[in-house]
């Protein structure tokens, strides 16, 4: 944002200096979300101690939550920090399509975080802390349900080309490990892969990981690690039923083998 408010290409600015100490044409500068400008009046009216007051300790206050995917009602919604997913989705959403029992995962800060699957999610408080103990995270809070039609390997696959399409190409892991973290996932959503390229998937995540001037690389990775935690079973699956129909006879020359 700030170069592009300076008149460049709006690339990521490599960190140190942060924006505090050197910003906006060099200058100090602060920034912050609407998010965290939109409340400041009420905390200030308020007081500290009535926002902080909400939630749980270390996760306090209010949280703007924007609910998209396989519910009945989806919405945005300034909520607690801290209220339980069923209870959010029941009071706000109209619940899930198809009832709770339809529910297959979450993913409950934006795009970039791990997804949960049902069983972990639906009775999880919804802030930092409790998610972060799911390997996921709160995030921005734009909560993603997803119910049982849908094919998990799929959405991640487009999750990542949405990624490759954002990197601005100055990280080396980014601009290249995303593209082919979307053509593995692409192939693997046909079952057209190998077992072992699974692995080899989530190993590039991981060199992706903490290795890149900005967040997007840890955005891209985090995604695909979630699926594969989660969902490896699926992906094999997958593979099984392909193997198989290009070669029946292969295929249970295998299972015998
Ligand atoms: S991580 Fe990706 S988007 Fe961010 S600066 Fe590097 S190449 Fe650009």
């Amino acid at each position: 944002m700030l170069e592009s408010l300076e008149g460049k290409k709006g690339q990521p600015r490599m960190k140190p200096p942060f924006p505090a100490n050197v910003g906006l044409y060099g200058a100090p500068t602060t920034v912050n979300n609407v998010e965290s400008i939109a409340v400041a009046g009420t905390i200030m009216r308020r007081g500290a101690s009535w926002f902080s007051s909400i939630g749980r300790p270390n996760n306090v206050g209010t949280k703007l939550f924007c609910i998209s995917g396989h519910v009945n009602k989806p919405c945005n919604v300034e909520e607690e920090m801290g209220i339980s997913f069923r209870e959010l989705i029941d009071k706000h959403c109209g619940g899930i399509r198809g009832g709770w029992d339809n529910l297959l995962a979450a993913i409950p800060g934006g795009s970039s975080v791990p997804c949960v699957p049902a069983e972990q999610i639906v009775d999880c408080p919804m802030d930092f802390d409790s998610l972060k103990n799911l390997k996921s995270g709160l995030g921005t809070a734009a909560v993603i349900v997803m119910d049982k039609s849908t094919d998990m390997i799929r959405a991640i696959a487009r999750l990542a080309q949405f990624y490759k399409h954002e990197s601005c190409g100055q990280c080396t892991p980014c601009r290249e490990g995303t593209g082919w973290m979307w053509r593995v996932l692409t192939r693997m959503a046909e079952g057209r892969a190998e077992k072992r390229e699974i692995d080899m998937l989530l190993d590039v995540s991981y060199q992706i990981e903490g290795h890149t001037i900005c967040a997007l690389g840890d955005a891209a990775a985090w995604p695909v690690q979630g699926l594969i935690r989660h969902f490896r079973h699926v992906i094999e699956e997958r593979i099984d039923q392909y193997s198989y129909r290009s070669d029946p006879d292969g295929a249970v020359r295998h299972a015998a083998e």
